[in-house]
């Protein structure tokens, strides 16, 4: 195995633009070049990045050992097909898909085929969560706050698949125990499809999320409050911000606590309350995924957010635009 990778783009808007930025900064990757279906955004960015712009899809394949795949959702099923049937290994953008039946093909082939399938699910690299690795996350409760100003980019798909997707792999990621049971209702506002959704999922060991996105707020919030046992963590994911509050055994006006006042716990003893703020290392999410992408091709790392992660979050996400659906009957 070398210890470079041959990689391109494929689809150069608004967030692949980002992605060949970053490879081409990426000691380990080599940015060969890119390809859209619009080829003067091609140019662009090739121009900019002093790579190729690519006329065809084959043609830039059959040049790299992996591809970045920065298409819009509907098509990431065809060109992830064109890509992984060639033996190239694929990190494709948030949703995986738009249907299971899609994610289940993409998977199947990977398997047939040997190659690494990473999705995009970025806020499981946000430093603010990293800052939290040493610690046992072990929710009772999850509260999910996530708004975004209108835009039209992304309203091809419903805002659950576009917006929620990210805090259910987030859930998911967190809570290891089957969905037992989902509610979930939604409006639309600004689209044909559903801009405002909430749901609560109710897993099987009792735990559960309720996670509420719009993509109508007047202001940006990206936001979850994680709550076990003598624990409750914050994590703003725009601020790049995670507090942690833990209630410990203490003596009686330890200064270290935040209450002066001792609370008397479920098992009769005293108890207090102590605030740590982690530390945040700042680093850019999208280049660290790419990075553990390339990474895992030379068999160093293993992706974070594997295919069948992608492929779980859509599930979910599917069941739930399903049931607002079913509400709107
Ligand atoms: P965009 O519309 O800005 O860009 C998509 C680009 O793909 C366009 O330049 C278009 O010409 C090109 N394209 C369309 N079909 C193509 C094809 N078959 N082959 C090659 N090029 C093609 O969209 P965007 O906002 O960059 O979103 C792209 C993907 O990234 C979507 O799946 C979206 O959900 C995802 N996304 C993820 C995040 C995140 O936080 N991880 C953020 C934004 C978008």
């Amino acid at each position: 195995m070398t210890n470079s990778v041959k990689i391109g783009v494929v689809g150069v808007g608004h967030l692949g633009n980002h992605h060949a930025f970053h490879l081409s900064k990426i000691k380990e990757a080599n940015l060969v070049g890119v390809f859209d279906v619009d080829q003067a955004k091609a140019v662009i960015v090739a121009k900019e990045l002093k790579t190729n712009a690519f006329e065809s899809i084959e043609d830039l394949i059959s040049n790299v050992d992996a591809l970045s795949i920065v298409t819009p959702t509907p098509t990431h099923v065809d060109v992830a097909k064109m890509c992984i049937t060639n033996k190239r290994h694929v990190f494709i953008e948030k949703p995986i898909a738009t249907t299971t039946r899609e994610a289940d093909l993409i998977l199947s082939l990977a398997k047939k085929h040997k190659t690494i399938v990473q999705v995009g699910h970025i806020e499981r690299f946000n430093p603010a969560l990293l800052a939290l690795s040493g610690l046992d996350i072990t929710p009772k409760y999850i509260e999910v706050h996530r708004m975004a100003p209108f835009m039209s980019r992304g309203t091809d798909v419903p805002v659950v698949l576009d917006l929620m997707i990210h805090d259910i792999d987030l859930v998911l990621s967190f809570i290891s125990s089957p969905v037992e049971d989902i509610y979930a209702n939604g409006v639309s506002i600004m689209t044909n499809s559903i801009d405002i959704a909430n749901a609560r999922i109710k897993f099987q060991n009792g735990s559960i999320a309720n996670i509420t996105s719009s993509r109508v707020a007047k202001d940006r919030v990206r936001k979850i409050k994680i709550f076990q046992q003598d624990l409750y963590v914050t994590i703003d994911f725009l601020a790049g911000l995670s507090e942690v509050y833990k209630a410990m055994d203490a003596h009686q006006n330890d200064p270290q606590a935040i209450m002066s006042a001792p609370l008397i716990g479920k098992d009769g003893k005293n108890r207090q309350i102590f605030y740590e703020k982690p530390t945040v290392t700042k680093k850019d999410a999208l280049k660290m995924e790419l990075k553990n992408f390339v990474q895992s091709i030379l068999g160093n790392e293993t992706p974070l957010v594997d295919g069948h992660a992608g492929r779980q979050a859509l599930d979910v996400a599917i069941k739930i635009q399903d049931k607002i659906l079913e509400g709107h009957k």
